[in-house]
């Protein structure tokens, strides 16, 4: 191999937060459910070290593009580029391997495990779900130290000792995201991280996904445009699987086609 055939010079005319490094691409990526298009030839390009909003409505197929980039799933067809490596169709402890984690939509904790136990099986296992529940206690206890790290960041250090099931939702959703940083991604990608929030506790959470984007790159999905506009360096809107509108937020918000969209769902009710 020729070292000296593998660049070109070409510049990024994109997002001047970058250092101009693709981390995340997709080309032409699909999924199909049995005829039906879920995500319909999606080109997505984040750049390394940035925070990038996915938005739109309720079926645009968010959370499925997510479990495509996180093997929950496998596309139908295109590519998904990691730092230019095709995961496609790898499995989700493989791509957690690779640097990427995910929170879910929908809580998954162990309501009668404590804090730090949760903290401990995701350290001891690499997607944070293959919950390895034969590890000894001997064996969970070397994560300890770094488990109480975790919550600490996550404002959660004082609670360690008590019952998932017992933390207000708030703290529940906290929960969830220092265990998708469990393994230090360099990929975060969290689903509606404030959905459900009170006010307080969506400010909570936008301070903390700013913390936990220093030295990531995050991709998140959220109905709040107050969330998205306070941490999005670029918005991409998903429609019906495909992607509608992509840019920065105010790029996005002042688009046509975005703002006929969303005024369209609003004003479908003729009451
Ligand atoms: P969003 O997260 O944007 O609300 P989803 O990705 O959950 O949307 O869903 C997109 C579409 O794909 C919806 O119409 C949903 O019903 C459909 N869908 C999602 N998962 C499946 C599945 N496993 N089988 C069939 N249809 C699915
Ligand atoms: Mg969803």
């Amino acid at each position: 191999m020729s070292p000296s055939a593998s660049t070109s010079p070409s510049t990024t005319a994109t997002s001047a937060t970058s250092s101009g490094t693709t981390m995340l691409k997709t080309v032409a990526l699909t999924k199909d459910f049995r005829g039906f298009t879920a995500v319909n030839s999606v080109d997505l390009d984040v750049a390394e070290g940035t925070i990038h909003a996915l938005v739109g409505p309720n079926g645009a197929g968010k959370t499925t593009l997510f479990n495509l980039l996180t093997g929950f799933l496998s596309p139908t067809s295109g590519q998904i580029l990691l730092r230019g490596q095709d995961i496609a169709g790898k499995q989700p402890e493989q791509i957690a391997h690779l640097g990427v984690a995910r929170s879910f939509q929908i809580t998954s904790l162990f309501e009668q495990m404590t804090l730090l136990e949760h903290l401990e099986l995701a350290l001891a296992s690499p997607t944070g779900l293959g919950y390895r529940f034969w590890s000894s206690r001997k064996q969970l206890n070397r994560f300890k130290a770094r488990g109480m790290e975790l919550l600490d960041e996550v404002g959660l250090a004082d609670r360690s000792g008590v019952h998932a099931g017992s933390l207000a939702y708030g703290q529940k959703r906290a929960l969830e995201i220092s265990l998708a940083l469990a393994n230090d991604p360099a990929l975060l990608l969290l689903d509606e991280p404030t959905a459900g929030m009170g006010m307080e506790d969506v400010d909570r959470t936008i301070a903390l996904v700013k913390k936990a984007s220093e030295g990531r790159t995050v991709v998140f999905v959220d109905h709040n445009m107050h969330v998205v506009g306070s941490l999005a360096d670029e918005v991409t809107v998903l429609q019906s699987g495909e992607v509608l509108a992509q840019g920065t937020y105010d790029d996005v918000r002042n688009d046509e086609r975005v703002i006929t969209a969303y005024l369209g769902d609003a004003g479908g009710d003729h009451g």
